[in-house]
């Protein structure tokens, strides 16, 4: 019901039907409260990864749409901020109850437009389910410091105040996840927001939207374009736009990054990854090799958190077989089908790449393992299936090693001593996540402090902080100085006004201009 508002036709079942591309349902654009049509003449396919058939269509949003989406924004943000925080507050206390009560709903749209199992699109949206939970304890995250007294009778006190009109660019990989880092924060904190969602994926952020609408979310707080470039670049240059969240590839990253800084705005951006998992041969076998091959190959290794690189350390070098014998298990199917473990690539491209980065491990003389390059999919012949695929005697020249792959495939590389390990981890320009398997308390100790990886895990494969804490993916990964969510999303999304104040009891008034500073 949710869906069929906001699609000008109604999604017959699920994945099983083909339009033709001027067909297809159209995805509306969401401006001042309302689910609007676009009148662009430029629309995108989007496919369903399964099949490759086409399920809806995405407009480029016009110029003059993308303007009024902003300026909605700028009208509701003189209301919006100075509505009081326990009313914000009391909307996100709504809308965490819809996104819960409409979790299975959510999940179905992602797995149907980004191809992920119905059990991986859950967490999908729970995981920023639980960003939107944390919003809601706005009332201290908010608050501001003080300090009595800082001479005689001068007080100084701070406020977070927000900052104005906040914008976010979102990948396809978390189409639920990764919205939700981003608009509640900077709207619980009273700025008003403009989301571009993934071209690819746009469909559950309009979900979203409707809910926080009928959370009781005023019009213009929320409005949200759809495109490619153009409307990014009008994100990055437009000057009523403070702030810019971006999660993406690094190729979008840096630009973003660029733009919007020379622009003067904010900007945050969580790009690529290449994460190690560090295998000690003390390690407990039978965890680590089921905790590496749920980290590589969940979500068909799509996340940036992926553990898509191994390194085994000494006689753990032997374990290989055993991985590979667990990887096979895994059964590749579309998402929406029972006990799926891996689905597809979110485009014929992607696993055309994905395919030829495989081979030129092999071409650089790596050992294929496992290769999951023909693997058929009864009934989903057309969709972009690459199954779990393991290359090993990888050495940190080979491009497969130096390209984030972002498909279901483990590359594994051998050390001789926990040493080695941390150089190789430490000489890759990516600091997004990394883990170690060990049951040595001093190992994993000596591999936390001396890894520069800006999220460790121990024993952990893949160590995203809980929203009480930030994401913390460091070097090649973030450009920018404050994270996404937690203590450093509410910094990044408000003002620090300081306020000094002097009342004294009795008449002090001053007997001759002040013209040196006070010592
Ligand atoms: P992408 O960079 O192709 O797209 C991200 C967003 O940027 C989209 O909204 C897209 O329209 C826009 N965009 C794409 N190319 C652009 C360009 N050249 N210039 C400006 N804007 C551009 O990324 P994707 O393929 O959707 O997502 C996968 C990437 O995102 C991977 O690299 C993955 O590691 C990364 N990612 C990072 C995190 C993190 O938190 N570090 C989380 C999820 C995904």
């Amino acid at each position: 019901a949710l869906r069929s508002a906001l699609r000008s036709k109604v999604h017959p079942k699920a994945g099983r039907l083909c339009y033709s591309s001027s067909s297809a349902p159209t995805v509306k654009l969401f401006i001042d409260g309302k689910f609007v049509e676009s009148k662009s003449s430029e629309w995108l396919d989007i496919h369903n990864p399964a099949t490759n058939e086409v399920i809806a269509r995405v407009p480029k949003a016009t110029q003059e749409e993308m303007l009024a989406a902003v300026d909605s924004c700028s009208r509701a943000f003189h209301t919006w901020s100075e509505t009081s925080v326990l009313s914000r507050q009391q909307i996100f206390l709504r809308y965490q109850q819809l996104i819960k009560d409409n979790i299975k709903e959510l999940a179905k749209s992602i797995t149907l437009e980004q191809g992920k199992t119905l059990a991986d699109a859950e967490g999908d949206v729970f995981r920023g389910l639980q960003v939107v939970e944390h919003t809601c304890s706005i009332t201290s995250l908010m608050l501001g410091e003080t300090l009595p007294s800082i001479t005689k009778d001068m007080d100084t006190y701070t406020y977070r105040l927000p900052i104005g009109v906040c914008a976010g660019i979102a990948p396809f990989n978390f189409p639920a996840m990764i919205p939700l880092w981003m608009f509640p924060m900077g709207m619980v904190c009273g700025n008003t927001y403009l989301l571009k969602p993934s071209e690819r994926v746009p469909t559950c952020a309009m979900l979203l939207a409707k809910m926080l609408q009928d959370a009781g979310a005023p019009d213009g707080t929320l409005n949200i374009i759809h495109g490619q470039h153009a409307a990014v670049n009008f994100i990055c240059d437009h000057p009523a736009i403070k702030a810019i969240s971006l999660v993406g590839s690094n190729q979008a990253g840096e630009y973003i990054y660029e733009r919007g800084s020379k622009n003067g705005k904010r900007v945050q951006s969580n790009m690529g990854a290449k994460n190690h998992g560090v295998v000690m041969p003390d390690a407990n076998k039978e965890n680590t090799l089921n905790q590496l091959v749920g980290a590589a190959f969940g979500a068909a290794g799509q996340r940036c958190m992926a553990l898509s690189t191994a390194i085994l350390v000494g006689e753990a070098r032997s374990w290989l077989p055993e991985l590979v014998q667990r990887a096979k298990a895994l059964r590749v199917n579309a998402g929406d089908q029972p006990g799926a473990d891996v689905g597809p690539l979110i485009s014929p491209q992607a696993r055309d790449r994905v395919c030829s980065l495989i081979q030129s491990g092999v071409d650089e003389g790596a050992q294929l393992l496992l290769d999951g390059r023909n693997v058929k999919v009864k009934g989903y012949e057309n969709g972009n299936f690459v199954g779990p695929t393991i290359i090993s005697n990888v050495t940190p020249e080979m491009k497969c090693y130096k390209e984030e792959i972002f498909g279901p495939v483990l590359i594994v590389l051998e050390a001789d001593s926990l040493d080695d390990a941390i150089r190789l981890v430490n000489n890759n320009p990516y600091g997004n996540g990394t883990a170690i398997f060990t049951t040595n308390g001093a190992t994993a100790r000596k591999y936390t402090h001396e890894v520069d990886v800006g999220q460790v895990g121990v024993n952990v494969p893949i160590p995203v902080p809980l929203p009480m804490f930030s994401f913390t993916g460091s070097r090649g990964s973030f450009r920018g100085d404050t994270n996404f969510y937690g203590k450093q999303g509410i910094q990044f999304y408000t003002q620090i006004k300081t306020v000094t104040s002097q009342w004294k009891a009795e008449d002090a008034t001053l007997k001759s201009p002040a013209v040196t500073m006070p010592t």
